[in-house]
């Protein structure tokens, strides 16, 4: 049986460790696949062009938009954010899984272009955990963690969009659960849609 890949997009309230995941997800496994986003906001210290986001001015932003090489963007925070359509189009016809890090605005977009797509929300284990960690990071001024924690705030009203959440009290546990997730809903009939109508047809002949 072919095993197709799969469109996973990974939601979470900034500073519930969707980075570290999604680190770890990659290191340890060889099938997947992280989209870079484009982003108007300014790189923060230690980031990289073209591995952590390309990073766009506004104006370059929407030039993308009207173009039509997003799949989908969002604005966040003040700052635009999307995901390029081509590469994520090539790994998946590859084979690979391919993971989106994304809000989420955009995951109700890639949720209606793409209805067998999987959506995982990560959570922190509680708030005061969640805005330590924020604060802990040292990169953001107080009126940024302020925001972050409003629309952290907001967000949490959608998690029930979501197929599946996550719950990060420990990293590695966490990307073990995301994996077997991952791996296992590539099973379920909505996603196997070939298999079934082959058998089904192989039955009829048979
Ligand atoms: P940050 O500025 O902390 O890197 O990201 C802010 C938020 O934007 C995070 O929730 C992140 O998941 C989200 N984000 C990053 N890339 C994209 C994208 O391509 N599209 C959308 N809709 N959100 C994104």
């Amino acid at each position: 049986m072919k095993e197709n890949g799969i469109l996973v997009v990974v939601s979470g309230f900034a500073g519930a460790g969707k980075g570290t995941l999604m680190k770890k997800l990659l290191s340890g496994h060889d099938n997947y696949a992280l989209s870079v986003s484009a982003t108007s906001r300014s790189p923060r210290p230690g980031e990289q062009e073209g591995i952590s986001y390309f990073y766009k001015t506004k104006e370059e932003f929407e030039g993308m938009i009207e173009r039509d090489e997003l799949l989908e963007h969002a604005c966040y925070v003040g700052n635009y954010y999307g995901t390029p359509k081509k590469f994520v189009c090539d790994q998946l016809k590859a084979g690979k899984d391919v993971v989106l890090e994304i809000e989420i605005q955009g995951a109700m977009q890639i949720k209606k272009k793409f209805p067998e797509a999987l959506l995982l929300f990560v959570m922190p284990p509680s708030a005061e955990i969640l805005r330590n960690r924020l604060v802990g990071r040292g990169t953001e001024t107080a009126e940024v963690i302020a925001r972050r924690m409003k629309r952290a705030s907001e967000e949490s009203e959608g998690i029930e969009k979501y197929d599946f959440i996550v719950i990060n009290d420990d990293a590695d546990k966490c990307t073990d659960i995301m994996h077997n997730i991952i791996q296992s809903a590539k099973y379920m009939p909505l996603r196997q849609k070939e298999f079934i109508d082959k058998v089904r047809k192989e039955l009829k002949e048979l």
